[in-house]
């Protein structure tokens, strides 16, 4: 099979947004009246990304849910992509397992592959999404990682740390039950990218960003792009880990022996959680309430925004807790 036949085969599709699709030198993309491109690219290589025996079919999912998930950030709404595909090796089930997983994704968000480049090459996917962010009297209503202020309400999405426990497990530093696994492991090869939400705060939310990186590299970000400084109640966030109960309920424990400090490392740096992590005014409460509801995202408020510079992680009785678990990465 040569390179035109696979891109027949496996990603050409009739146009449906786009003006002009997959084909010729450029796609034609036709943004709506008073909107702005939200652009964005993200790229998954083998090795580092992901392991060589992955899923195809989750592995097509993961590299657009990346994508939207940056999308989600900024309030856009999707509307199309680019494919940037190394292969090894033209491996037919294996490309059709990959464009089935991702054209789920892609379909489910109505989200078209609009053009592409394909080689040989070590595996490695690059994809570029093009979404839809409203102006408004001259003003964006794209969220930004700059507009969290002194005051504002602290928030995350979903769960933490899910991906990341499964992570260490494949990589032999700890071991839970199967169940725990398989439900971490879908949260790592299979992310829901929180775009519902990222609309659904749109006039809301002062600043968002999605978490790759772990919480406290993510929120570092806000706080710099901002100038401003947080305090986070972390056994509220722990309360955030996912497909495993945390030190909750007895009723809720799965036979995990974690520390709290390992409890809290992996809500704090875990990665790979694709949560949105977003600020608000005190007075949006109520909205933020219902933008949960109609997204049907889980949302929880785990601490504010500070006018003096530095995070400051507090634990459930308020006292003040060692900043060090910003620069862990792995269970010690
Ligand atoms: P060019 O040589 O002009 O860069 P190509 O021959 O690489 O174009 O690609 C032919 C067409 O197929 C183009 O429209 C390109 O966007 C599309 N295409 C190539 N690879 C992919 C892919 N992996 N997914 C989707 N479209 C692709
Ligand atoms: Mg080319």
């Amino acid at each position: 099979m040569g390179e035109f036949d696979l891109i027949a085969r496996y990603f050409k599709r009739p146009a449906r947004r786009a003006a002009l699709g997959i084909g010729d030198d450029c796609a034609l993309l036709q943004p709506a009246p008073g909107t702005q491109l939200a652009i964005s690219c993200d790229m998954l290589v083998q090795g580092r990304h992901f392991f060589a025996d992955v899923n195809p079919h989750s592995l097509g999912h993961k590299a657009l849910a990346v994508n939207l998930s940056d999308l989600a950030a900024c309030g856009a709404k999707p509307l199309a992509f680019t494919l940037a595909l190394a292969l090894p090796e033209a491996n037919e089930p294996w490309l059709a397992a990959f464009a089935n997983g991702l054209f789920e994704l892609a379909d489910a968000h109505d989200c078209e592959l609009i053009g592409g480049d394909t080689t040989a090459g070590p595996l490695n996917i690059c994809i570029t999404v093009f979404g839809e962010v409203p102006v408004v009297n001259g003003q964006s209503l794209a969220l930004l990682r700059s507009g969290a202020r002194a005051g504002d309400d602290l928030y995350v999405s979903g769960t933490l740390g899910d991906a990341r426990l499964a992570l260490n497990v494949q990589l032999g530093k700890l071991s839970v039950p199967a169940p725990v696994l398989l439900a971490a492991r879908a949260r790592l090869e299979r992310p829901t990218p929180r775009v519902a939400l990222g609309l659904a705060l749109r006039g809301l939310a002062s600043a968002a960003i999605d978490l790759s990186d772990g919480l406290m590299g993510d929120l570092g970000h806000i706080l710099e792009c901002s100038q401003v400084g947080a305090t986070v109640q972390v056994d509220q966030l722990v309360q955030c880990i996912g497909s495993y109960p945390g030190p909750g309920p007895a009723e809720n424990q799965v036979g995990i022996d974690f520390s709290m400090a390992q409890w809290r490392t992996l809500a704090l740096a875990g990665g790979d959680d694709y949560e949105l992590l977003f600020a608000a005014s005190p007075h949006h409460r109520a909205a933020v309430a219902l933008a949960a509801q109609t997204s049907q995202t889980p949302v929880h408020r785990i601490g504010q925004i500070d006018a003096s510079p530095g995070l400051r992680l507090l634990d459930a009785q308020g006292q003040l807790l060692p900043n060090q678990y910003a620069s862990f990465d792995h269970f010690a």
